[in-house]
């Protein structure tokens, strides 16, 4: 603790920028006391004072000074002092973080009232019921959260006392029901807390003070932390703010407003208005609010003031702020504001309207939009207008608009997925016994668990739809069925999740693709009703985007028909074109006998039969990418997986055996995989080394690729074909393919008389690898980083087993707050990168450098790629505009 550190800053002092230590709450209230706008005064204590109390168990030593200090000179202002008797000063102590925190402590009003003000009060307003009314507001929060008193018995004593009279609601109730009231929380107070409600009004402070301090660490607000990924050493700051009274009668009230609209981000009158209530009375829907426009007809001199201050918020802050405000007798009061929420639809509609009206330039507008955001856009999604009965809604776990068949088992799950149906799996919460059921799924649905549960990280890994923790939801496997009150749904039953709003749905909701991927494609235009507006939005922001940015966008496509789209989603080239899957189908057999071959001449023949299907597969993509680069990455699995399951074949060759008719094909199949089966196949032959220990295999298909080119420039067309090699570990591995590609590069353009212009480069996926960079550039014209199996070689992580088994566990102790998998880890694997792109230039100036793994689409990794000067990253398809986007966010 730093003597001179400073812990409580009046209104006056702080500004928006001070978020880290007065709260996004204080920050806020007191740009807006220097922005000259009506907010009553008071004073903020800091984050800092709450962490050292946090740390410690006890406020730091100067605290209390400095908190008499500016209460002093509050009460000063206010010409009052804080619970004075004939004319109480009253003050609201609120919590405020960085970043709001549902699960924080509740605000704490009316704060100095006490049997001794109350009657005070009521002089100085000549409204008794208004005094009695705010008293028992105190002691119902105050009870609730300062002294843990369950809330409901408050609740339950205002429904007996409105019981008792007859009566509906609580303006109803008079000044002496309130002050019976009053005596009957009291007696509450006692019972539940032990004690006494204080009736020293600074003790009431400091006792509020404190909660709001202890509440950064409840279990609620700790969740939510791990959820939203917030760290959780950042604690809370206290706001102590003078009352200003809504609930003084019809000419009081208050109200809740947008300066736009946060689902469209049109301008207009948006918000709430309660008259003659108090705080949360809006949001409580005790009463019924009335629309903001109404407040006009009600109070004209403050609608206007409002307005105009809406105004003036959104000049200033230049973007879409939310409001509270209250209205005590005809005078306006501001209570707090911030930047305010809005869907990803209106992200990008308010960008581009603040461009218009000269509020923010392009650079701006591309930080008010990210990667997510546009993801989430491109999302088929349930047609609103044709939903059903909503079920519950959980947390939006990994995005997409699912429909099927409610399943609460895996085994079932599997088995029906194979009779052709669509299936939802519902569990109460998935391990990793669950995981072929949620291959098998088209969405995964669980009551428990956050966005870091095994359900969460395994669905977004998989791309697979998911909606978890969805509470309401009751889960009984054994009965396969869930309920939700009355409602039960069997198995069998058809359900719709949709990921993007946690939104649960009875029924089969109709999906509706994006107008934004139909914008992507070509299909849709900007125009004048609501989808194409968002499309307008989307164009510019992408237009900015490409405007500004340096690293390039490439695709991860191996057929025409996936080149074309990637093409129409602005991609500007190939960085992984991945053979295997033109071995694939009826091909596969040509690679059988590859396998099986004992002679040079049947390796040789089946060789040959190979090399016209993908000279034809290569015509096909150049074409689709023509003027473009086209990376192919020669073949890089291992030759099991071109064979037949293991067991499998096992038992059909036993059981043709015990009925002697033993099929030779298959005898040596299964030779052949037990030759070649490993225990780590993702270490084992594969990659260069297939190359190297398999003649003719490499060759066959530089020839093909060299061959398809040739054809390409015939036909007067610009094909850019670069070659690379996948999983080297050493220059000398890289050599060795390199002579002889080159060669058959020779043969090929000498055959054909022209320079093909061919590149030849290698994947850096391997720390070997990439710890030898300089070497390994001298015989490479290009990198690509291969980041999926270089995380998995750094960290020694098995991809297809750990994610689905102990990654909850680390998620949750926090050794990650996300999977390396899905965003780079810069430390580990980016130093890795980093080193190897200076090594890897050093010896090579014009070296290309790309990546090629997940993580070229994923938003924060780009960011990294911009930062370590890549040339592009390369990604899937759908993936493109979200690259294209945040390396324009990177650069701008
Ligand atoms: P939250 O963070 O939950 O929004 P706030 O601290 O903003 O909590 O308080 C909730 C509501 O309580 C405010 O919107 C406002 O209506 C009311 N309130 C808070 N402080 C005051 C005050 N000083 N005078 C009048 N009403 C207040
Ligand atoms: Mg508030
Ligand atoms: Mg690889």
């Amino acid at each position: 603790e730093n003597k001179e550190q400073k812990f409580v800053y009046d209104f006056t002092e702080g500004n928006r920028d001070l978020k880290d230590l007065l709260g996004g709450k204080g920050a806020n209230l007191a740009e807006m006391t220097n922005l000259g706008l009506p907010v009553p005064p008071g004073f903020t204590i800091t984050t800092e004072a709450c962490k050292v109390y946090l740390d410690s168990g006890t406020e730091p030593g100067a605290l209390r000074d400095e908190v008499s200090a500016h209460l002093d000179a509050l009460e000063k202002k206010m010409g009052k002092k804080l619970g004075q008797a004939d004319d109480p000063l009253l003050v609201s102590v609120r919590s405020g973080a960085k970043f709001s925190m549902p699960g924080m402590m509740d605000t704490v009003l009316n704060i100095g009232l006490s049997d001794a003000s109350v009657a005070g009060l009521a002089q100085q307003a000549g409204d008794e019921r208004f005094a009695w009314d705010s008293y028992r507001r105190l002691i119902q929060m105050f009870g609730k959260t300062v002294l843990d008193v369950d809330g409901e018995l408050f609740e339950d004593a205002i429904d007996a006392a409105k019981a008792a009279k007859k009566v509906k609601t609580d303006i109803e109730l008079d000044a002496a029901d309130l002050k019976k009231l009053v005596k009957a929380f009291k007696k509450i107070v006692k019972a539940e807390a032990g004690r006494e409600f204080p009736e020293d009004p600074r003790e009431q402070m400091d006792l509020a003070i404190k909660a709001v301090f202890d509440s950064w660490n409840t279990e609620r607000a700790i969740l939510y932390r791990r959820q939203e990924r917030i760290p959780g050493d950042l604690g809370t700051a206290v706001n102590v703010c003078s009352m200003v009274f809504g609930n003084l009668g019809p000419d009081s009230g208050t109200g809740v407003a947008f300066t736009r609209d946060p689902a469209s981000g049109h301008q207009g009158v948006y918000g709430d208005y309660l008259q003659n209530a108090q705080g949360e009375d809006v949001v409580a829907g005790i009463r019924n609010t009335v629309p903001l426009a109404d407040l006009e007809k009600i109070d004209k001199k403050s609608y206007d003031e409002l307005m105009q201050i809406m105004e003036t918020l959104e000049t200033h802050y230049k973007d879409l702020c939310d409001i509270e405000f209250t209205i005590e007798r005809g005078t306006l009061w501001m209570l707090q504001t911030r930047v305010g929420k809005r869907t990803a639809g209106a992200a990008f509609r308010i960008a581009t309207q603040l461009v218009d009206q000269g509020l923010i330039d392009e650079a701006e507008a591309l930080q008010r939009v990210n990667g997510a955001q546009l993801a989430q856009l491109m999302f088929p999604r349930f047609d609103d207008k044709a939903a059903t009965e909503l079920l519950g809604r959980g947390i939006a776990a990994s995005p997409g608009a699912a429909v099927g068949k409610a399943v609460f088992d895996s085994y079932t799950a599997v088995k029906w997925s194979r009779s052709g149906e669509k299936v939802i799996l519902i569990r109460r919460e998935t391990n990793p016994d669950d995981l072929n059921g949620m291959i098998a799924a088209e969405g995964i649905l669980t009551s428990r668990g956050g966005k870091t549960s095994h359900a969460a990280v395994v669905a977004r890994g998989m791309g697979k739809t998911c909606v978890c923790g969805a509470e309401e939801i009751e889960v009984d496997t054994k009965r396969r069925r869930l309920t939700v009150g009355d409602v039960v749904v069997e198995e069998g039953d058809t359900v719709s999740i949709d990921g993007s709003s946690g939104k649960v749905y009875l029924g089969e909701v109709p999906v509706v693709p994006s107008p934004v991927v139909e914008y992507f494609e070509g299909r849709m235009h900007a125009g004048a009703d609501d989808a194409d507006e968002l499309v307008g939005a989307v164009h510019r922001v992408m237009a900015y985007a490409d405007r500004v940015r340096r690293l390039r966008v490439r695709a991860n496509a191996d057929n025409a028909e996936d080149a074309a789209r990637a093409r129409r989603f602005g991609a500007q080239g190939i960085g992984l074109c991945r053979t295997e899957h033109m071995f694939l189908g009826e091909r596969r057999e040509l690679v059988e006998s590859l396998i099986l071959a004992d002679t040079d001449e049947e390796r040789e023949a089946a060789l040959a039969e190979l090399l016209p299907l993908q000279k034809k597969d290569f015509v096909e993509l150049f074409e689709a990418m023509d003027g473009l680069p086209v990376t192919v990455r020669l073949l890089d699995p291992p030759l099991h997986e071109f064979l037949p399951d293991i067991t499998e074949l096992s038992v059909r060759v036993a059981l043709a055996e015990s009925r002697k008719d033993a099929n030779e094909n298959d005898l040596r199949l299964l030779q052949a995989v037990h030759r070649l089966h490993e225990q780590n196949p993702m270490l084992g032959l594969r990659g260069v080394r297939l190359g190297l220990v398999i003649p003719g295999l490499f060759t066959m298909q530089v020839r093909a690729i060299a061959e398809a080119a040739a054809e390409r420039r015939a036909a007067k067309a610009d094909p850019r074909a670069e070659i690379m090699i996948p999983l080297v570990g050493t220059v000398q591995e890289l050599e060795l393919v390199r002579d002889e590609a080159e060669q058959v590069i020779a043969e090929v353009q000498a055959a054909t008389g022209s320079d093909l212009g061919l590149a030849l480069g290698t994947m850096i996926e391997l720390p070997r690898a990439a710890l030898t960079a300089g070497q390994i550039a001298e015989a490479a014209e290009f990198f690509s980083f291969g980041t999926n199996d270089l995380t998995q070689t750094v960290w020694g992580f098995s991809r297809d087993d750990v994610e689905a088994s102990f990654f909850t566990a680390y998620l949750e102790k926090g050794i990650f707050g996300v999977s390396p998998f899905e965003t780079i880890d810069k430390d580990g694997v980016g130093k890795l990168v980093r080193d190897a792109v200076t090594a890897g230039r050093e010896t090579r100036p014009d070296l290309k450098l790309g990546v090629c793994g997940e993580h070229g689409g994923d938003p924060e990794s780009v960011h990294f790629f911009h930062e370590v000067g890549l040339d592009y990253v390369s990604c899937s398809p759908f993936r493109i505009p979200v690259a294209r986007l945040e390396a324009g966010r990177a650069a701008a």
